[in-house]
């Protein structure tokens, strides 16, 4: 079997995480390296690799995800705006290989991004 990702051993809670949002879908826990005021990851329970695995049965997730995200955005005073990033593969700069969505908030956000 392959190696659990770092985000599953948090799901796991075999490493620690500053949590703001646990449920049983998905987790969500503040960004060990923000780059933003607020930078939280919210990440599914079920282990999809990428944004490239989703399939139409994760619709339902998907939803829930983005109900979360749009909670905890109110919950930590986002009410100027936000953005929602999800880095897919190489090239789109995804490190860690456990579907995740960045939001990030709290200061004025420059595009195009790097
Ligand atoms: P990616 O580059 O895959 O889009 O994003 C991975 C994110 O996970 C990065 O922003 C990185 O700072 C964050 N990260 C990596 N390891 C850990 C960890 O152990 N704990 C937390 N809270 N964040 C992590």
């Amino acid at each position: 079997m392959s190696e659990k990702t770092i985000f599953k051993r948090i799901i796991d809670k075999e490493i620690p995480a500053n949590i703001v949002h646990e449920d049983e879908l998905c987790l969500a826990f503040h960004d060990v390296n923000p780059q933003a005021p607020v930078h939280v990851l919210v990440i599914p329970k079920k282990e999809i690799a990428s944004a490239n695995q989703l399939t139409g049965d994760d619709a339902e997730l998907l939803g829930h995800l983005f109900g979360v995200i749009r909670t905890l955005a109110q919950k930590l005073g986002l009410e100027n705006g936000y953005r929602v990033v999800t880095n897919c593969g190489n090239d789109g700069g995804q490190t860690v290989y456990h579907l995740h969505f960045h939001l990030l908030g709290g200061r004025p956000l420059a595009w195009p991004p790097g």
